[in-house]
């Protein structure tokens, strides 16, 4: 998946996301990259949430969604993709899939400040701003 954050001079936030879906999918599958809430979320009073990873684990939790609930409550972007990713952890310990279970979320709030957070190590983002122009940077990862 590609999922993009961005905020203009305005604080007016946007999102989008793509991807290629899972490998060895069932014909028709539908991931959580096209599911509004799952794969991507943005509010213009909150901020923006998007995810990569296995789209059945994303969906099942509303994970984008969630992100984006959890900045309204006053969380971080970094705590709320950490908060996102450990339920998607809890629901998935100890099952088959668990082996290869990957999710990871971006987001970004109103204000600019952003976050991300996976549940393995390997996934890292790319940032634009007139900080640092454009760098990479890893994830936090939990497992
Ligand atoms: N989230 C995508 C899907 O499940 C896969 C990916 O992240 O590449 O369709």
């Amino acid at each position: 998946t590609i999922g993009m954050l961005a905020i203009d001079e305005k604080g007016r936030v946007a999102g989008a996301c793509t991807t290629s879906g899972a490998s060895w999918k069932m014909h028709g599958r539908v991931g959580d990259s096209p599911i509004v809430g799952a794969g991507l979320f943005v509010d213009g009073e909150v901020g923006g949430a998007t995810a990569t990873g296995l789209g059945e684990a994303v969906i099942r939790t509303a994970g984008s969604a969630i992100v984006v609930e959890l900045m309204r409550n006053g969380m971080s972007p970094f705590d709320a993709c950490k908060e996102a990713t450990h339920r998607i952890y809890k629901q998935h310990k100890g099952r088959p899939e668990f082996d290869y279970l990957q999710v990871g979320f971006i987001a970004i709030n109103k204000h600019g400040e952003y976050g991300s957070y996976s549940l393995r190590k390997g996934f890292n983002y790319a940032v634009f701003d007139e900080k640092g122009g454009n760098r990479m940077e890893d994830a936090v990862y939990y497992y």
